[in-house]
This record gives C-alpha cells, structure tokens and sequence, in this order.
C-alpha cells in the first residue's frame, strides 16, 4: 500500500464524529525520520519499526501535543505510520496542522487510495456525517446498492446503443424515481436550512433554544457577520439540521432589501429549505389579512407556526386551531416558553423536509447532484429518438463515475 516514490502526505483516516481514538496517517519518504524528530519514547526509544506498535508522545517545540500510539505500517517499499491519537477531531487536528507545519501535505483520506467517484462522493459524505441515522443511510448506499442502480442504467444504455426506444420499460421508471430522490436524498450530504422568522417579541429566540433543547445540539450558537442572524445544528431522528434564528425583522428587512435587490435575509430566505414563520397566537384571527399571506412567500416552503398558546388560559391556540379544521387547515400552536407543542413541531418538520421519506427508504438515493446529471443524461438517451452515440457518451461518463458493469 505504501510507495516510497510517493511525497511524504499525511491524512486523517477517522471520521470527525466523536470517538475515542482518531487515527492520522504518515505516509511517504522521510515519514520515520520526521516522526523521529517530533515524537518522545520512554528511555529515548526511536520509532518503533516492523510489526511492534509503540506509545509515546508527540511534541511541538516545547510542549506535548498529545499521546499517541504509533502503528507503523508493514511494507516492503516505503514508509508508512499509522497515529493513534486522542478521538474527536480536535487532537488529529493539531497533528496535522504540525505535520503541514514541517511540509507534509495533508490530504483526505479517500486520495490515499485510488477509488472510483461514486465511492469517493459517498465516502466523503460519510466521513463528514454528524447523525447516527445519517451514517447508517450512507454505508447501506456504500454497500452497493447505489452501483446496482447505476449498473442497470448501464445495461440499458448498451441496449439502445444497439437498437433505440428502449424507454417505458420497468428500470426507467424506478430510475426516475432515483433521481427524484435526490429532493431528500440531498439532505444525507448537506444538511437542511430550516429558518426561524417573525416579528419582533415573536418569540424567535425563545423557539430556537428550545429546539436545540429538546434535541440534542450539535453545534452551540453562533452569531452571523451581517444582520446577526444565530446559526446551530442539531439532530431530528439521527439527521443533522441546521437552524438559522433571524434575530431581526426579516419582514422588514424583507422589504426594504426588495429595494436594493440583495440582502442577507432575502439569502436565507432564498436558500432555506424550510422557513418557520412565527406569529402570536392572538394574531390567529388576522391571519388572512398578514403580509406572511402574500403570494410571494407563499411558496410551500413557508410553515406558520403559532407561538405563545400559553397566554389562552382556555381553549388554547392548538385546541381552537386543530389541524384539520378547513382554512386553518395545518395550523400549529405552540407555547417556546413552556416547551408545549415543540415535539409536534419537530414531527411536522420532520415531514416537511421529508426525514420521514428517508427514515423508511430502503433503496437507492441520488445524493450528490452529480448523480442525478448522470442519471438524467442517461434516461435522456433512452429516450425514443435518441441516438446511439447519445447513448455511448452517456455511458461513458457513467462508467467513469460508477465504474465499468460487471457482467
Ligand atoms: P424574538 O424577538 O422573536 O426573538 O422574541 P424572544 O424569543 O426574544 O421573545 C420575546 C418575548 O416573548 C420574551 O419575553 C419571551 O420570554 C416571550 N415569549 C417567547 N415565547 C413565549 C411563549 O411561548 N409564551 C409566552 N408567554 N411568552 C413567550
């Protein structure tokens, strides 16, 4: 595995996902005798060399960065050591850092070893997963179940490279299907922005802590640049969210950006895969005449909530609005102070961003939008009237992702 032709690189090979031990990789010439000038062995030991693994501590300049057990790598052409350091991220971090420090190119993990794109793509998803559920997804796409529907495609597109119209079949269909799943599929690779809006006094603020609460939080807050938005992340059903507090009157920033045709809240809003819009419950009647009615924000990714149910001694917003009671069809109370609702809320928010689609999917998912490019310009050419070289381009750059179809 080791090629002493190779530059001396170094890469973390364990995911960022808290752990016990994260293991760095020094690979390349020079990689012992680097390893030799910055790690310190009880009674002056070096390197351990062969099949012996070794503890010892890892110094920069005058003081110890961390403990570390060194693997080193048995091969007969060059040198290569494994690190095992303290888990997490932070401490391979450091070593890394140094390593780069002393000219040691650090590179991902996935360039160590040659693999296919497809691999790579879902590899580095994987290594970057920050929920139990999301990781789960990942590996079971890893495990070849996303290869065979490429693979299918492919013998598909080597069909109609001989004779065309081989559309309307059963496995274009499906593939269809894959590639629409790339709406929730995405959320594996990149987490959803769900965002908090409303009116001063609303209760943005109040709602946003208590979601991170009542989830577990993966990130603490933190304050935006421009207009101080408040971003964290958190886990609904083992799945990374990211949630955006506006902390201002996005309404009226809303408006006033119109004017100058940019504006960060009109980005958040624009980027947002979901956007809670948080009203006081005493606003339930005026509902109709809000400007949060216009059409313009009326896009289906807008999901009003009612805060502050509390102050209805009776009769509370949710038992006044049950949800499938005709135009207030939908309608959700909550009281953000009190905690009442929010695991309602976190249920509707799971169905809206379709987590629930995603929990019960146990076949393939387009997850990168490459794959969908790949899967629509081969569907393209299945098409009646595509051409065979349409196919055969197709297929090329298919097999170049995915790898050839093994028959
Ligand atoms: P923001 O300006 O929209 O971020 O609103 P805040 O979260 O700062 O809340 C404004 C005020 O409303 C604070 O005094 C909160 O304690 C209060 N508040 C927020 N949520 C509720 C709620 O559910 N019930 C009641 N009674 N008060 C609330």
């Amino acid at each position: 595995m080791c090629d002493d032709a190779a530059p001396l690189v170094c890469s973390m090979l364990t995911p960022q996902a808290p752990s016990g031990i994260a293991v760095v990789r020094l690979r390349g010439q020079g990689a012992v005798a680097l390893l030799g000038r910055l790690l310190r062995r009880p009674r002056g030991q070096g390197v351990p060399k062969g099949a012996r693994a070794a503890y010892g501590v890892i110094w920069q300049a005058d003081r110890p960065l961390d403990e570390v057990i060194v693997v080193p790598q048995s091969s007969s052409r060059g040198e290569c050591l494994d690190l095992c350091c303290h888990g997490g991220a932070a401490a391979a971090r450091s070593l890394l850092e140094l390593f780069a420090a002393q000219g040691v190119e650090v590179r991902p993990w996935t360039r160590l070893m040659p693999r296919l794109p497809l691999d790579s793509e879902l590899l580095e998803a994987l290594l970057a997963a920050e929920g139990d559920t999301q990781a789960l997804l990942l590996a079971h796409q890893m495990s070849g179940v996303l290869k065979a529907a490429f693979d299918s495609l492919a013998r598909l597109l080597r069909t109609a490279m001989r004779e065309t119209g081989v559309d309307n079949c059963v496995e274009p269909a499906s593939l269809r299907i894959l590639a629409q799943s790339f709406a929730f599929g995405r959320f594996l690779r990149e987490p959803p922005l769900v965002v908090i809006t409303g009116a001063p006094n609303a209760g943005k603020s109040t709602l946003f802590n208590a979601i991170l609460g009542h989830s577990r939080a993966l990130t603490s807050p933190v304050p935006g640049t421009t207009r101080d938005p408040v971003e964290a992340r958190f886990l609904l059903h083992g799945l990374p969210v990211r949630l955006v507090d506006t902390a201002g009157d996005v309404e009226r920033e809303v408006d006033s950006l119109v004017a100058e045709g940019v504006g960060l809240a009109r980005r958040l809003l624009a980027d947002a895969d979901l956007e809670i819009q948080l009203l006081e419950s005493s606003a339930i009647g005026r509902a109709g005449s809000e400007r949060g009615n216009q059409a313009a924000r009326d896009t289906g990714k807008t999901f009003r909530v009612y805060n502050k149910v509390d102050l209805f001694a009776s009769g509370s917003a949710i038992e006044a609005a049950p949800a499938s009671s005709g135009p207030r069809r939908g309608l959700l109370g909550i009281s953000a102070l009190e905690g009442a609702g929010i695991p309602e809320l976190l249920g509707a928010l799971s169905r809206r961003l379709r987590f629930t689609d995603l929990l019960v999917h146990d076949g393939p998912l387009a997850v990168t939008p490459l794959q969908v490019e790949l899967l629509e310009r081969g569907l393209a050419a299945l098409r009646q009237g595509a051409s065979p070289a349409t196919a055969e381009a197709a297929l090329a750059r298919l097999e170049s992702y995915a790898g050839s179809l093994e028959d």
